[in-house]
């Protein structure tokens, strides 16, 4: 059987794991790892417009060429515009998925 759970994970992609999650619904990912600071702490991004707080988590195996702030920066760019398009935050957002596409200019 497919640990269907934490499946997605298995990539080695960098994403963003929300922080806080409620008990019931947490999603967890053991195959990656978040940045952290030389403590050990980890760095947080926050959300521009609300309180939503998440941990930007990279592969354990491959590890990353991207640096934390080049990450953060795209993922506050994700967050933004669940606001502006009127979406829930997703626990789980792929800063790098995809080019961010301009909105189409009429074609
Ligand atoms: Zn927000």
């Amino acid at each position: 059987m497919i640990d269907s759970l934490d499946k997605q994970f298995k990539e080695a992609c960098e994403f963003g794991l929300k922080l806080n999650q409620k008990s019931e619904e947490a999603i967890t990912a053991p195959l990656h790892k978040p940045f952290s600071d030389e403590t050990g702490r980890v760095l947080e991004v926050k959300c521009p417009a609300c309180d939503a707080v998440y941990a930007v988590e990279f592969s354990r195996i491959y590890r990353t060429p991207r640096s934390f702030e080049g990450l953060r920066d795209q993922l506050q760019l994700r967050l933004e515009e669940d606001h502006s398009r009127n979406r829930k935050h997703r626990l789980v957002i792929h800063p790098c998925a995809g080019t961010m596409r301009p909105a189409k200019a009429g074609e």
